[in-house]
């Protein structure tokens, strides 16, 4: 498969290229070119985002809040100290990240726009996201697939850092055809990820997401990362779950591998730990109320049990801090 590669230096040259048809974004390449290896992409030029302006830098404000270009390495954003001071949980969802190789290649845009890890969508099967009209996993195996349903697909996302930006209330910039630009949260960024047979982003044809925008009220407070995966490096979240309480005592918590997108739990979950003390029974209930929309698949059942423990122990560490 051959392509043209073009590395523009100019956000506007970008938005340019990438309004030809069959143009594609590329950041550190680690995903995308496993695609057009495997023939399940077939662009005709790829437009890399690391040099346009600003892509790659990490803008700590003197307010607290930080910005963060689309093309920042995930090894950055483990390894940033200022970063890690004032958001913990990004630091540490990106330091689970695969592996040292790709924390150093995958940037922050393309890991949120990275697509599902699903066998039967890599594997070419006709299911839904393949142009079938039914998911494969439904009735075949789906032992890591979801267990919140939101749509016909039932694969998960894997990305990690976005499971942090949720809990962290991050707003993604995009930019489109003619210069456009939007501000997205999380949540609208991966609405509809279930239901969308082409993608899991809300982006539209010739947009890409160029910056993370991390707001003041919720750097520093209690943050908390945890990841449950089947072996203990080099891989993908079985459960995560990201949970922040701010310095005004406002708790908001996510859960990845759990739904097609992060999953923010109900806001009265969130309100009983802003609340305060609760013991052992209380937690276990809490965290049995936040689970009480899943929909396991015959297979995957064990997630809801993992999300609980996740949640039952992020609680703790929330409410033990308040
Ligand atoms: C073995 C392995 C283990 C992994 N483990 C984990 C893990 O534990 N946790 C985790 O979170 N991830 C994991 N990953 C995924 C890895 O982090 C991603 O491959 C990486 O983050 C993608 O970043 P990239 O810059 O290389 O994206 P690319 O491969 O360059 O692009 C990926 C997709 O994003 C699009 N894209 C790129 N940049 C933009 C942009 N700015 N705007 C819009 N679209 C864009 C591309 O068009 C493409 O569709 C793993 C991957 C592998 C292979």
């Amino acid at each position: 498969m051959s392509f043209a590669y073009l590395r523009p230096e100019s956000l506007d040259a970008a938005l340019e290229a990438l309004a030809e048809p069959h143009s594609m974004a590329i950041g550190g390449g680690t995903d995308l070119l496993v695609w057009i290896e495997e023939g399940l992409a077939s662009p005709r030029r790829v437009v890399d985002l690391r040099a346009l302006p600003g892509a790659g830098e990490i803008t700590l404000r003197a307010d607290g809040s930080v910005r963060l270009g689309a093309a920042v390495r995930i090894a950055d954003l483990a390894e940033h100290a200022e970063l890690r001071a004032r958001f913990p949980v990004l630091a540490d969802a990106a330091a689970s990240v695969g592996t040292p190789a790709l924390r150093n290649m995958g940037t922050l845009g393309g890991n949120l726009a990275q697509r599902p890890r699903c066998w039967y969508l890599r594997g070419g099967v006709s299911c839904f996201k393949n142009g079938g009209t039914e998911c494969a996993a439904f009735g075949g195996e789906h032992v890591y697939h979801g267990i919140i349903a939101g749509g016909t697909c039932h694969a998960v996302h894997p990305s990690d850092p976005a499971v942090a930006l949720e809990a962290l209330d991050a707003h993604v910039e995009v930019a489109g055809p003619g210069g456009a630009t939007r501000r997205l949260t999380i949540a609208a960024l991966f609405a509809g990820a279930a239901a969308n047979p082409r993608a899991e982003l809300t982006l539209k044809a010739g947009e890409v997401i160029t910056a993370v925008e991390l707001p003041a009220a919720a750097a520093g407070g209690t943050q908390h990362w945890e990841k449950m995966m089947q072996r203990g490096a080099w891989d993908f979240a079985l459960v995560a779950c990201a949970a922040a309480r701010r310095a005004d005592g406002t708790v908001r918590i996510a859960l990845g591998g759990v739904a097609a997108g992060p999953w923010r739990v109900a806001l009265s979950v969130e309100e009983d730990v802003a609340s305060g003390a609760l013991d052992d029974e209380s937690l276990d209930a809490l965290a049995e109320r936040a689970l009480y929309d899943a929909e396991p698949l015959g297979g995957n059942r064990y997630k809801v049990t993992m999300a609980q423990a996740a949640l039952r122990r992020a609680m703790r560490r929330l409410i033990a801090a308040g």
